[in-house]
């Protein structure tokens, strides 16, 4: 393998997807705001750069998995000419691979910034949360142009499993804010069915048993039931992220008029756990706010 590649983001998802790149054999240069963040990557065998531009110098194909949509702006586009940004040193043909999730709307500029440059991007955000990334099981949810999806393919299925093109520019981040439309009500589903066990006297641990069995069966009940009942909340999926995926559903239900109440209502119990200083809790700590709701 000749190409460097590079990966900018090293958190809870970006770490181990970088990981799992350099087990599978290519090179890699990366970049994190903190060095603590770089450290395991380096130990590794990846080379540290100061900056995105001296990541994207060096590499013909790079994937960024920060937090939120300034910051993958911050990260590749920088804020002023003499910017340490992405586009200050991309090369000519290079592929810029989105894997945060951030705005669809945001995204199709961002991308149209980086072909000015010359260069090409896809957004690629991911399900599966930090145990799919460890695996490599995400599933992985791609927009953009077909040849760049297949020339970031053998690198996506090191990353992943499920991995779809699902159309142009902007429609990964569009079947993201999907996923948290599911996501977000199936575990408050999830969170109201354990409730009613317990105000009703029933083991709630048995119920869940007896629920994973049947048509009620889903991940959010097999992994947040469990860390709902364990009450325990180390994330994983940050209830910030969290707050901010459902930001992302609201603001484009708003910008296309549609009404998605569901959706919102789960963003109300969010938004109250992270007002209540919650945000570093996984986002099973959506059941919290449910038993403040209720007394509890
Ligand atoms: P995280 O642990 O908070 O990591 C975010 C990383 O992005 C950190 O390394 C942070 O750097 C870096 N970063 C943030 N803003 C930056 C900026 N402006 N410039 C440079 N670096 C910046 O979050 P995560 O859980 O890995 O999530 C990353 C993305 O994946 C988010 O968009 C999230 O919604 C999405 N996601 C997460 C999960 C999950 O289960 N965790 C699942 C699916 C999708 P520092 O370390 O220096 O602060």
């Amino acid at each position: 393998m000749t190409d460097k590649i590079g990966f900018i983001g090293l958190g809870i998802m970006g770490r181990p997807m970088a990981l799992n790149l350099i087990n599978a054999g290519y090179g890699l240069v990366v970049h994190a705001r903190r060095k603590e963040s770089m450290e395991p990557l380096v130990a590794a065998g990846a080379t540290a750069c100061t900056s995105p531009a001296a990541v994207a110098r060096q590499a013909s194909m790079l994937f960024t998995m920060v937090s939120d949509t300034p910051d993958v702006e911050q990260v590749i586009l920088g804020d002023d000419m003499a910017s340490n940004a992405v586009i200050a040193g991309l090369q000519p043909g290079a592929l810029v691979v989105d894997m945060s999730t951030i705005s669809a709307s945001a995204t199709r500029i961002i991308a149209e910034r980086v072909r000015s440059a010359g260069a090409e991007m896809l957004d690629a955000p991911v399900s599966g949360g930090d145990v799919g990334a460890i695996a490599g099981t995400l599933s992985i949810m791609v927009g953009g142009s077909a040849s760049a999806f297949e020339r970031a393919r053998p690198l996506l299925e090191v990353m992943g499993k499920n991995i779809v093109h699902v159309g142009d520019c902007g429609a990964g981040q569009v079947c993201k804010a999907c996923n948290q439309v599911l996501i977000s009500q199936t575990i408050a589903a999830v969170g109201e069915a354990l409730l009613l066990a317990e105000a009703s006297g029933v083991d709630a641990a048995k119920v869940r048993e007896a629920l994973l069995g049947g048509f009620a069966n889903s991940r959010a009940l097999e992994i947040h039931g469990q860390r709902m009942l364990d009450q325990q909340y180390q994330p994983g999926f940050k209830s910030v992220l969290f707050q901010k995926d459902l930001r992302l559903v609201l603001e484009a239900a708003h910008e296309l008029g549609l009404a998605l109440p569901g959706a919102a209502q789960a963003a109300q119990l969010v938004n109250a756990l992270v007002g209540q200083d919650n945000g570093e809790l996984d986002s099973a700590a959506m059941f919290l706010s449910q038993r403040r709701l209720n007394g509890l």
